[in-house]
């Protein structure tokens, strides 16, 4: 037996050695809390209770001490339940009366409470009825205001597009010479030589170009001289005569001869005038009324000299709807205008409007350039330009007549258009105009807006200035 617990014992490893003084290790803490928990159940025995206080307990003295549990502390007794006193009669009613009160008191709360909920309901109904009428009434009278403003609106529209009468758009000129002339004849007396000394005074005077003035003086003094006109009011119907036949250009006095559009496409247009004349203006114008019958419409803006020339012309554009061809500041103006009858021919457009300028930056005399204008749109398109249409400010009087020669001479106009007859009592030089280059005035300028273009009739014309 031993021999085989010393072998056992040989073959432990160290490890195992190690494992079993972990185990009796473990199992002595084991053992040391067991005792300490046993010991502290278990109360510490009391010392021996001595016979004699055992006597003395049995017998009952009077010096007994006290049981040993007689030295804890005495259990704390129950709190004695007291029962409550019944309550007094009057402290009851006190009570119902309080409880009354308080009811009484919450119940006005809550009716008051009620009250303000319901005015304050009632207000906010009202404040919203208010803020509707206010807002129906506001809704009505931004309604009116409108419809008063397109009205007014429709109202301009329509008067710019009509535009003035003729009559109006020759006012000043009715107020000048033709006041003048009128006089004359009032008042009943026979037409004399000192009738006609006031007549040849008022003729020179009148801007209508000494050739003018002298062809109507000579007519007058002749029938006179056959005894044919020797009263005033008939004097006054030749001479009414007369004029008209110069401003038909010894057609039919009745016709206008508005700008005419041939066949060809695009139909070609160049305008010409000096600085200032309305030659924009009246493209602008212009483009209005062809759009309005119906025909397309491309602006070309030769008028390279200024920026601004470019953009007073896109103005215009923008308000017609037509396209515009537009070269940089300073760049050549044939070549825009070359551009512009290019387009125009891809597009397939009816007109094709050409802007020019009428001072230039360039060396180039004005003329020369505006005749190299006209070559260039040539090559653009056959028999282009179709209409050069000299554009003239009436209110440069018989200037206005000498350079309507220079640019016929130069350009060979085919049309006339005379501006701004509103702003002048110049208007006689229209008949200079007619008299001395044979070239149909189209149209009159009578203010700036588009219906201020008016085709020129010369028995309207004649009329607006004799009536
Ligand atoms: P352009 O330099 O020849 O192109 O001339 P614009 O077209 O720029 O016109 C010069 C000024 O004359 C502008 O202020 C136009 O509004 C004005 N104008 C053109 N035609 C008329 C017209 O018939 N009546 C009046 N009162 N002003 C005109
Ligand atoms: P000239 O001074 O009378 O000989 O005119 P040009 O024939 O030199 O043309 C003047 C300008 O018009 C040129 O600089 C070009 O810009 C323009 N131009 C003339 N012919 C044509 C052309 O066939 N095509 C284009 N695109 N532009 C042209
Ligand atoms: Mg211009």
């Amino acid at each position: 037996m031993l021999p085989r617990l010393e072998t056992f014992l040989q073959s432990l490893t160290p490890n195992d050695w190690i494992a079993i003084a972990i185990v009796v290790l473990l199992a002595l803490l084991v053992l040391v809390a067991a005792i300490r928990i046993a010991r502290r159940r278990r109360p510490p025995p009391g010392p021996p209770v001595p016979s004699a206080e055992i006597e003395r307990e049995l017998t009952g003295g009077p010096e007994a001490l006290p049981p040993p549990s007689a030295r804890l502390p005495p259990p704390v007794p129950p709190p004695e339940r007291v029962p409550a006193p019944p309550p007094r009669p009057e402290d009851l009613r006190a009570a119902r009366e309080a409880e009354e009160a308080r009811r009484k008191e919450e119940y006005r709360r809550k009716k008051e409470a009620d009250r303000l909920e319901r005015e304050r309901r009632q207000r906010e109904r009202e404040e919203d009825e208010a803020r509707a009428r206010e807002e129906a009434v506001r809704a009505t009278r931004e309604a009116e205001e409108a419809r008063r403003r397109d009205e007014e609106e429709r109202r301009r529209r329509a008067e710019a597009e009509a535009g003035k009468t003729l009559a109006a758009g020759l006012e000043k000129t009715r107020g000048g010479f033709m006041a003048r002339l009128n006089a004359l004849f009032t008042g009943g007396k026979l037409v004399d030589d000192g009738v006609l000394a006031d007549l040849e005074e008022v003729l020179f005077t009148a801007d209508i170009g000494v050739r003018t003035a002298t062809r109507l003086l000579e007519s007058a003094r002749e029938r006179v001289r056959k005894k044919e006109l020797a009263d005033p009011e008939r004097l006054k119907a030749a001479l009414r005569e007369e004029i008209a036949r110069i401003l038909a250009l010894d057609g039919a006095p009745a016709e206008a001869r508005p700008l005419e559009i041939g066949a060809a496409r695009p139909w070609v247009v160049m305008v010409v005038g000096v600085n200032g004349s309305g030659k924009t203006t009246t493209i602008g114008k212009l483009a209005a009324k062809l759009q309005k019958q119906g025909r397309t419409v491309l602006l070309g803006a030769g008028d390279t000299f200024r920026a601004a020339a470019g953009e007073q012309l896109e103005i215009w554009a923008e308000r017609v709807g037509a396209p515009v061809v537009r070269g940089k500041e300073g760049s050549d103006p044939a070549s825009v205008c070359f551009e512009a009858v290019q387009r125009g021919a891809q597009d397939g457009v009816d007109v094709v409007l050409c802007d020019t300028a009428g001072r230039l930056h360039t060396k180039a005399p004005l003329m020369e350039e505006l005749k190299k204008v006209k070559r260039v749109i040539a090559k653009a398109a056959e028999g282009a330009p179709h209409e050069v249409l000299l554009v003239l400010d009436s209110t440069n009087g018989q200037n206005a007549i000498a350079q309507a020669r220079q640019f016929h001479e130069a350009l060979g106009a085919t049309g006339i258009v005379l501006t701004k007859l509103d702003g002048t009592a110049k208007g006689g030089v229209v008949i200079g105009i007619c008299d001395e280059l044979k070239i149909p005035v189209r149209y009159v300028g009578v203010g700036e807006t588009v219906g201020d273009l008016k085709p020129f009739a010369p028995a309207e014309f004649v009329q607006a200035l004799f009536d």
